[in-house]
């Protein structure tokens, strides 16, 4: 590695280093696994990383699988932001918002920017970009992308790749394409390239038509509302164009590299309503949750019981005289932001009706003191994912299933037997809007049978979202985590095809190699014993 080290830093205005310092601290991202990039680079600007993958390109030809591996803020919980080749890091320098219209409802950016700053410039202008990732802190677009983000606002404004018009993006062999819907006659100019782009575009058109039957019938089956799965195949080959941008969301740097992104933004309105519901059963919600979303909320996420027994173990004070009924099974926090006059208010009355109704109660907060005072319940699961008991700590391992909303309550019932058969509390929160459940299980990694209590855990969890129709990650992807794990969710023939898919892009596997498709056994081979989120401290050049 040591002359692919030195060609880079002679080729790249960004920094190249293969100090054992740097190497060991990018060999954590947020999952349970670890594995330290040989060289990591921060790319100076979109030349860089034509450079850097033109050259792995070059290696591979001859034989020699050099894997590239783009990453961000390092939050992935799945395994993909790791490599054992040279990782590219976006948040040092091309982290800029390079356009916004606040006319056009428009933005375009690099991919190291945050959420957060995003977010903080869209708001001067009233303007924002949902769905607001609970990492939107630390998380970046790039990342967002490619894994597809969903946060509290998807219930009503979906998923990021929503909201991403156009990508350039930088193929395998360091070739630079825009992506963004094409006409018949501009898709015919592409299949005549005899470039790597025209034959991207030739074998993609050919396998998607030879296989249409195949993904129209699996997306028929998924019931699940968020699905980060595999491919999205979905929406690229269409009646009136040809579009090329939905595959790369949620490919999780396996297909290519992103460099800039074109979003369309949407105004925002700061005066929301927020309410408390907490009702008495889980079973409440097969009732309770079809109606209230009915009324389209902007936030619908919940907590159980146990998330607050936890909370209150760990720290007596955190939630004291926030909840009115702390013995509730499941906490739902509801938000209502349609600027329309009136509107909120009657959405408010509705839900009161409702919760009563349920035999439920109800906690209503219009002023922001007291909304700040709700939001406190849902922030409150820091206080279980940061607090070790012994070696113990919270990991996450199938922390983000998805399953339809009207088999929430049944699918809450049963990962709460799967938690409380391996002996652990069954704290769950999430998206009830969207059927997100996160659970993560307090283990120490470094014992053995603690690993095995996560295999089984894992594997029942998954079993279980999948016989609700849903599926094993609603964002997260499945990285290399859940890479084993595809063949659970999809049918023999599926699998196969996301495989050609992979072939096409990345025919010599310099991209991300490992994730999306690797076995449980290279999987294993990767878990620490010492999981922690102390990455996020950053350790970079900036500019
Ligand atoms: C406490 C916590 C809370 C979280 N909450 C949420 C949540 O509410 N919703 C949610 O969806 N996720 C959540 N996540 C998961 C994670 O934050 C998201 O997946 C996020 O989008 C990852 O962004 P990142 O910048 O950290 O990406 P990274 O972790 O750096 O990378 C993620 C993936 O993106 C790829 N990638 C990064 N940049 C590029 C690029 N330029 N081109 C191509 N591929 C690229 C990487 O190779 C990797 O495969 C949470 C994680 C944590 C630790």
């Amino acid at each position: 590695m040591e002359k692919v080290a030195q060609y880079l830093q002679e080729h790249l205005l960004g920094e190249v280093t293969a100090s054992p310092e740097v190497r060991r601290h990018f060999a954590h991202d947020a999952s349970i696994l670890r594995l330290a990039p040989a060289i990591v680079a921060y790319p100076r600007n979109e030349n860089d990383v034509r450079k850097t993958a033109r050259f792995a390109w070059q290696l591979a030809k001859r034989g020699r699988v050099v894997p590239i591996t783009a990453r961000g803020g390092g939050s992935d919980t799945s395994g993909s932001a790791l490599t054992n080749g040279i990782l590219l890091v976006f948040t040092a320098h091309m982290n800029r918002i390079l356009t916004l219209d606040p006319r056009k409802e428009f933005t375009a950016v690099e991919p190291g920017v945050s959420y957060d700053k995003l977010e903080q410039t869209l708001f001067t202008h009233g303007l924002f970009l949902p769905p607001y990732p609970a990492s939107q802190n630390f998380a970046t677009i790039g990342g967002g992308i490619a894994n597809n983000a969903i946060g509290e606002k998807s219930v009503k404004y979906g998923d990021t790749g929503q909201y991403v018009e156009q990508l350039r993006v930088v193929l395998a062999n360091g070739e630079v394409i825009e992506t963004g819907p094409l006409s018949k006659r501009d898709l015919n100019r592409k299949l005549g390239l005899s470039t790597f782009e025209g034959e991207i575009y030739r074998s993609l058109d050919k396998l998607l038509e030879e296989n249409a039957e195949l993904i129209r019938d699996q997306r028929r089956k998924s019931r699940a509302p968020h699905n980060a799965t595999g491919y999205n195949l979905h929406n690229i080959r269409r009646k009136k164009d040809f579009n090329l941008t939905p595959i790369f969301i949620g490919s999780q740097g396996t297909l290519g590299i992103i460099t800039e992104a074109n979003f369309r933004v949407i105004p925002y309105n700061p005066s929301t309503e927020l309410v408390l519901v907490s009702l008495e059963d889980v079973k409440d919600l097969d009732d309770v949750l079809p109606k209230i979303l009915e009324l389209k909320p902007s936030v619908c996420d919940f907590l159980t019981k146990s998330v607050i027994e936890e909370v209150t173990r760990i720290n007596p004070h955190q939630l004291q005289g926030v909840l009115i009924q702390p013995q509730a099974a499941i906490h739902l926090l509801i938000e209502f932001d349609d600027p329309k006059d009136g509107s909120q208010r009657k959405a408010m009355k509705q839900v009161q009706k409702i919760t009563e109704k349920a035999g439920g109660v109800y906690r209503l907060a219009t002023r922001s003191d007291d909304q700040d005072q709700l939001r406190k319940i849902r922030e409150s699961v820091t206080t279980i994912l940061t607090s070790p008991r012994g070696q113990s700590k919270s990991v996450p391992v199938a922390e983000d299933v998805c399953v339809p909303v009207n088999r929430l309550a049944e699918f809450l019932h049963k990962s709460t037997q799967i938690y409380n058969d391996n002996g652990l509390p069954a704290a769950a929160w999430g998206q009830a809007g969207d059927g997100v459940v996160r659970m993560q299980p307090l283990l120490d990694l470094g014992q053995l049978g603690d690993r095995q209590r996560l295999f089984k855990l894992a594997d029942a969890m998954y079993r279980a979202a999948l016989e609700a129709n849903g599926s094993i990650t609603a964002a997260a992807g499945d990285g290399r985590v859940r890479a084993s794990y595809l063949a659970h969710q999809y049918s023999p023939e599926y699998v196969e095809l996301l495989g050609k898919i992979k072939k096409i892009f990345d025919p010599y596997g310099t991209l991300n190699p490992g994730v999306k498709f690797s076995s449980l056994e290279q999987m294993r081979s990767l878990i620490g014993g010492d999981y922690s989120l102390e990455h996020r401290h950053e350790h970079l050049p900036r500019s």
